[in-house]
């Protein structure tokens, strides 16, 4: 568990109750590619996965 790490995204298979992240690892990108973001919702995770 990254436990300094919040998520609500609780359809990702990686997420637990009380908005954890079981994750070992997180890969955080910029929307649309590049390295620079001006706003937080211009980031996300893509280590997410759906619940199989
Ligand atoms: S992998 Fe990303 S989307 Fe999934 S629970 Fe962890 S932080 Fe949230």
């Amino acid at each position: 568990m990254l436990s300094g790490v919040k998520c609500t995204v609780s359809s990702c298979k990686f997420w637990q109750s009380g908005n954890h992240c079981d994750a070992s690892t997180i890969q955080v990108n910029v929307d649309g590619g590049g390295r620079e973001a001006s706003q937080s919702r211009e980031t996300n995770c893509h280590t997410f996965a759906p619940k199989s």
